[in-house]
């Protein structure tokens, strides 16, 4: 069976690629397709937005009266597959996608005219609050409290693991408002200036050598009480919302076809025992496993974008992409790890195996081992496999 896209989405994916094309700095791309670490390419990633917004495609998947390009989700699934297919930088994540739908969704008219543009135009980084010491798939049981007190509140807390929140200018928070109702009733959704007096970040070093994943300090912070997003108690509901939509594009799908891809490469690039590493059975066994279940997975996917009449419920259908998705992620980046074989070591600073000083390296071999080893925190974050499962059994099986 083949997949097959109809005549008038070919000519869209087309335009985009040379959209793409025409658009994409190439030195951006280039540091792109061989980075590292995420920090590195925060500028990028700005800038990038910044083309993007000049162009009108900042934000594609936003309704068009908020910026948005008013595609079908089939064009917008072609849209990312481009960006990634070109070594294009990410979206930032935390404003376009995880906070702009919730604010243009829940959110007054004051603050969507205040905050939509700056994320649109690409003026903003964006971190997510939500995770706690003891609160991370537990969420509801937070406790960073927000007292209203007269027309601000006072923020008293921590967060931990917030995504890029040493370089965000803002972030979207779950405070507790309510000590006194049902956890789940008590929680708001507040926005944050980052640079707000009583506000520290202390970056956690990863195994990959990056410092992206932070610890958020909140120690009388005062946020003016407009920044509260929709109603005092709703931000589990705003939260739930935001999560669904996280786990749909957490399949990452465009992101494991990119890898695939470069495995591909680096097989063909390497040899073992005389004999490419592409040649070797056992590889390539394992090769076509991760590509047939990359496809069953896309497959997937465009059902739940063309609303395929299923039983399955949409939040069991997302957890079950965010298993699937993530599994993936895991497995490709270990192929190309498993492929470079020693070279996969060069990138660490402390690596006890340096390169011969004279060889020049394929330029596939940096980052990999980053990459492979950040993926493995894709089944945790965005709610970990287990309670993925958890959802799944109890939506989907009714267990
Ligand atoms: C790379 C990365 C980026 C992240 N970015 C952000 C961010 O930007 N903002 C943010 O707010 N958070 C972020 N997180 C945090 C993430 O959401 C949490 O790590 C996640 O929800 C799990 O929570 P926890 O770490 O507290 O683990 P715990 O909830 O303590 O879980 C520990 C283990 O117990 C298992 N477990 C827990 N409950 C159950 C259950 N009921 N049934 C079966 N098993 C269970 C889990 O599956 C896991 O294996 C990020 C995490 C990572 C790794």
């Amino acid at each position: 069976m083949e997949l097959r896209l109809d005549p008038e989405l070919e000519s869209f994916r087309q335009e985009i690629r040379t959209f793409i094309n025409d658009v994409l700095p190439p030195e951006i791309k280039e540091r792109q397709r061989t980075k590292v670490l995420n920090n590195a390419t925060v500028p990028d990633q700005n800038e990038w937005m910044r083309i993007l917004y000049r162009h009108g495609r900042s934000v594609p998947h936003w309704p068009v009266e908020f910026g948005g390009c008013g595609w079908s989700p089939m064009q917008i699934f072609i849209f990312s597959e481009e960006l990634y297919a070109a070594d294009a930088p990410e979206f930032d994540w935390g404003g376009t996608h995880m906070l702009g739908p919730v604010l243009y969704t829940y959110g007054s008219d004051e603050l969507q005219d205040r905050f939509l543009p700056m994320i649109r135009e690409g003026a903003t980084n964006w971190a997510q609050g939500f995770s706690e010491p003891g609160s991370g798939s537990d969420l509801a049981s937070l406790r960073t409290s927000a007292e209203l007190v007269g027309d601000k509140y006072i923020v008293n807390g921590q967060k931990i693991w917030t995504s890029g929140a040493s370089h965000c200018d803002w972030g979207f928070f779950l405070v507790r408002t309510d000590k006194t109702v049902k956890p789940q009733l008590g929680i708001s959704f507040l926005i944050v200036k980052m640079d707000s007096p009583g506000v520290t970040v202390r970056q956690i070093p990863q195994i990959n050598g990056d410092t992206h994943l932070c610890e958020v300090f909140l120690d009388n912070v005062e946020v003016p009480a407009g920044q509260l997003i929709g109603e005092p108690g709703m931000g589990w509901t705003y939260a739930k919302f935001l999560l669904e939509h996280e786990r749909t594009t957490s399949s990452f799908i465009y992101w494991s076809k990119r890898e695939l891809d470069r495995a591909k490469e680096i097989a063909r690039g390497e040899s073992r025992g005389g004999r490419r590493v592409a040649d070797d059975p056992a590889f390539r066994a394992r090769f076509a496993r991760a590509e047939a279940d990359l496809l069953a997975l896309e497959w997937s996917v465009l059902r739940v974008l063309a609303h395929e009449e299923t039983d399955t419920p949409e939040a069991a259908a997302a957890s079950v992409l965010k298993i699937r998705g993530s599994e993936l992620q895991q497995e490709i980046t270990m192929l190309q790890v498993d492929a470079l074989g020693e070279k996969a070591l060069r990138f660490y600073e402390a690596s006890p195996v340096a390169p011969p000083p004279s060889e020049a390296w394929p330029d596939y071999v940096p980052g990999r081992t980053a990459v492979a080893l950040i993926a493995r925190a894709a089944t945790i974050y965005g709610g970990t496999k287990q309670v993925q499962k958890n959802i799944l059994a109890k939506l989907a099986f009714g267990l």
